[in-house]
């Protein structure tokens, strides 16, 4: 039986988390968490690539990363579609990994198969939860869900400081050649390396700033932070 995992990252696509949560997961890692990914699609329809090439590329961002455990359903890529049967499978990942915490995109989004994978892994984590439920091994329901915002221009209510894990974060998504190295496949689609390289950073910096650090991913979580003490509260008002 797989340890309990601490916290799972869930995606539509592969180098979506590399994206969107790859430090924050980069940094558990690094004080002893146990980490893991779950990308929902195999990215068949990807204009570059093949999904086997994907496939290698998402085993050396998980090496870089420090994941202890990545898999990828096979949802059809581009149509990821929040049904039963789809749910099923979240939420049998859900009861093998057993995560007190799991990531998810955020709701609202550009791409349908990003906000659609919100709402299927937030339903597969209740499903799992469910003892009735006659699927393989044990209820499980994680005590936290969050949402990865960086898609999705909405205020984060906190930041995860990454500026040490950056770079490693950085080359997990450079670890995806058929997708982000140059070529001519796609050119018109897809930014050039210097360029990804300076959005990411934007990105990154921007967050952030927010909080005062140099670099950090944006999440938002439902629930209203309870405090003990406020005179601990973390981060400066002026
Ligand atoms: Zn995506």
């Amino acid at each position: 039986m797989t340890p309990p995992t601490d916290i799972l990252a869930i995606a539509a696509h592969r180098d979506d988390v590399e994206q969107t949560c790859g430090g924050t997961l980069l940094k558990l890692a690094q004080a002893g968490r146990r980490t893991a990914i779950l990308d929902l699609t195999r990215g068949e329809m990807g204009t570059r690539g093949t999904a086997e090439d994907r496939e290698r590329e998402a085993g050396e961002a998980a090496r870089i990363l420090q994941v202890s455990w990545r898999e990828a359903l096979d949802i059809p890529d581009g149509r990821v579609e929040n049904t039963f049967d789809n749910r099923l499978k979240v939420a049998r990942v859900v009861r093998r990994l057993r995560p007190r915490v799991v990531i998810l995109p955020y709701w609202q989004g550009r791409h349908p198969d990003h906000y659609t994978a919100s709402t299927l892994g937030y339903e597969a984590c209740f499903l799992a939860g469910l003892k009735k439920l006659e699927i393989e091994g044990e209820a499980h329901r994680p005590f936290k869900i969050v949402y990865a915002t960086l898609y999705c221009n909405v205020r984060p209510t906190f930041v995860v400081d990454i500026t040490e894990q950056f770079e490693a974060r950085f080359a997990a998504l450079m670890a995806y050649k058929s997708q982000y190295a140059d070529q001519s496949e796609g050119k018109g689609l897809f930014p050039a390396p210097a360029e990804i390289r300076e959005r990411v950073e934007t990105m990154a910096r921007f967050y952030g700033l927010l909080a005062g650090v140099k670099y950090a991913e944006p999440f938002l979580q439902k629930e209203v932070g309870l405090v003990d003490d406020v005179t601990l509260l973390p981060v400066a008002s002026l």
